[in-house]
Parts: C-alpha cells; structure tokens; sequence
C-alpha cells in the first residue's frame, strides 16, 4: 500500500535524495529502485506518527470499499483492470478476499444464519444424479452419502466408548443385570435394567456428537471456502484459456468471483433475516415469494427445477449469471447467445462445486477431526 507523505513540496520533486535503504540517488518521493520513501527528521514526531495511522486506516478502507463496490456494480471491471496492468487504485485481490471474507464470517456469525453451514444431513441434498443429464451418478451418489452415514455411525461409537472407558459412567453401579443411579436423597435413586442404560448412553452419546460437530464445523464452512478457488480458476482457464493465458489470471477471476459471492451470502443472510426477526419465521426470504410463486407452483415447477434448481439453487442462479455474463462480455467479449449459454452452465457448476461437493467434503472432514 502505498501511503502519501505530506512534506511540503519543495523538499522532493527537483531536489536529489541519497536513499536511506539502498543508498540509491534519485528524485522525487519514492526511490526508483528499492521504494523507500524520502526521509525527513520531523516524520519521527508524534504528530506524524498518529497522522500516519489515520492516514492508512482511511486510505485501506477507502481503497478496499471502493473496490468492492464496483466489484460488486461492475462485473469483470476490476478484474480486466488487474489484467492490464492497473492495480494501484484498486485493493489486491488477497486482501479484498481476506476483508469480505472477515466482514462474511462476522456478519453470519452474529445472525446465526445457517444457509451456508451444513448441518448433519445435508450430505444428502444436491447430488450429481438429481441434474437431468446424469441419472448414472447414482451408484457414486449413495457410495458417498453412505460413506458419510457409517463414518458418523464410526464417531458415535468411539464416543460411546471413550465416555465408558472415561469413566463416565462410574458412579452407576451395577447391581446384578441393573444399574442404579443414586440420587441425594433415597427416593431420587434409580434403578435401571442393563438394557435401559444403554439408551441413556446412546442418548448422552448423540447430544456430545452432535454438539462436537455444530463447534466445528461452522468454523470451518466460513474458513475453508477459498479452497474452492482453484477449482473455480481452473474451470475458468479451461473454457477461456485462449483469451486468458495465464492460470494466475483466472485465479484473479475466481477471486473477485468469490469475493462478490461472499457479498451476495452476506446481503442474503440479511435479507433473509430481518422479515423473519420482525414478522416470524414464515416471512424468511419474503423478496423471493413472488418468484416462488410464478416459478414454483405445481403447474410449471418440474420445468423451473430442470432449468434453475430448487429454489435455494435458483437464487444463486439470479445472482451469478449476470455477474458472469458481464464480466465475460467486459472480459473476453463473449457473443451475447454463447455467453448466456457458459454463464449459465458456470453458474450451475459452481453452485455444484459448493453446495453438492464442498459441502459433503466439510461434513466427512469435520466427522474425520472430532474426538
Ligand atoms: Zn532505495
């Protein structure tokens, strides 16, 4: 980040300056060769110190905010700059990602939204054999939904045992078959048959594994997400590899992707939020109901699923698209009919890669690290 120094203007421009870092002479503010800036006795003052940090929190939020917005109004525009060689008005990718990705996680965090965190179960939504060209997926559909059932199944046992071994459950003493459950006073105590204890185990076993879960894996949806960047990239690069060249380039695609993706989550978890706190839980996403209603009736939904997906896919669908579709045209100049066509199926894709794949793949990875 490069942050202005405000010397009075005769002190730089015409005269020359012997460089503090790398003892280079040169004119002007910045050295040519290493960018150590001209240095001035009074920058050491108190002064410059607190107009320094002020300086750099105005021009940080001023560059990211402003970046953002026409990332956000501008599809592709910010992404074409970076391309070109332009970058120096504009925050850097990395760091836009980082700030959207902080202001994503707090902003959820605090609704308790759960749109974008799996719960237990979801592993058995979007799956490939559900889109209409790839019945024959299934057999992979259910090796995966079934791999994840038993390592759950796996988890909930060794917690069982462990909680036994602990000695949890030391204090039930067993009495021949029973197991009694003493209580302070004679007629608080308890006593269980054998077979009857079990369910209790089983029941503590599922409220810690379900608990050990919930802690984990919301960290981790919010975390992880970038992962999915180089596969975005690649997707990118292997339709437009002509026009782009470089994968590193379609990396920066994807980035200012998902950074606009993380503000339509984070405006999305709002709007979804506020009408529900308001007016009650029936009145969740109620901006959507009139498209419900036009594309999800009885009369015309399987031909509205076929196109856009269930409803949840078909809001992304109205957000991505023409994000896609502009960036492309401003990108790459797409004919508009082969455009529409590769920002649609770009759309689907990605919203395959996070909700059908990544989803599955956090919820196998937040079972595999419980203890
Ligand atoms: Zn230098």
């Amino acid at each position: 980040m490069v942050m202005k120094i405000k010397i009075h203007k005769t002190t730089y421009l015409s005269e020359t300056h012997t460089c503090q870092n790398c003892g280079h002479v040169y004119q002007g503010k910045v050295c040519n060769i290493c960018g150590e800036k001209v240095f001035q006795e009074k920058q050491l003052s108190a002064g410059h110190f607190f107009h320094e940090v002020i300086d750099f929190f105005y021009h940080f939020e001023n560059k990211v905010l402003k970046t953002l917005k026409l990332n956000f109004l501008k599809p592709g525009f910010v992404t074409k700059e970076n391309l070109r060689g332009v970058r120096a008005p504009y925050a850097k990718p990395v760091q836009l990602y980082l700030v959207t990705a902080v202001f994503f996680y707090v902003v959820v965090s605090k609704l308790n939204v759960t749109d974008y965190i799996p719960d237990y179960g979801d592993h058995n939504y979007y799956a490939l054999s559900l889109h209409a060209p790839m019945p024959f997926a299934k057999p992979l559909d259910e090796a995966v939904v079934n791999a994840i059932d038993s390592a759950w199944v796996q988890k909930g046992r060794e917690i069982e045992n462990r909680m036994i071994q602990e000695g949890v459950y030391d204090n039930f003493k067993g009495e021949n078959d029973n197991i009694k459950f003493y209580g302070r006073l004679r007629k608080d105590s308890l006593v269980l048959n054998t077979d009857k204890s079990k369910i209790i185990f089983f029941r503590n076993m599922v409220v810690v594994r379900n608990e050990n879960f919930k802690a984990k894996i919301g960290a981790y949806a919010k975390t992880f997400i970038f992962i999915l960047l180089p596969f975005f990239a690649f997707c990118l690069f292997v339709v437009f590899y002509k026009k782009i060249k470089y994968y590193g380039a379609s990396l920066i695609l994807a980035t200012h992707f998902m950074v606009y993706n993380l503000c339509f989550y984070t405006l999305h978890s709002i709007v979804d939020v506020w009408p529900r706190r308001l007016w009650g839980s029936a009145f969740g996403a109620i901006i959507w109901q009139p498209f419900y209603l036009a594309l999800y009736n009885d009369g015309v939904k399987p031909f509205s699923v076929f196109l856009f997906g269930h409803e949840f896919e078909f809001i992304h669908l109205v957000f991505w698209m023409p994000w896609f579709f502009i960036a492309f045209k401003r990108l790459f100049n797409t004919p508009w009919w082969k455009n529409l066509l590769i920002s649609y199926c770009f759309s689907r894709l990605f919203f395959y890669l996070i909700f059908g794949v990544f989803k599955k793949v956090l919820i196998a990875f937040t079972i595999w690290t419980m203890h």
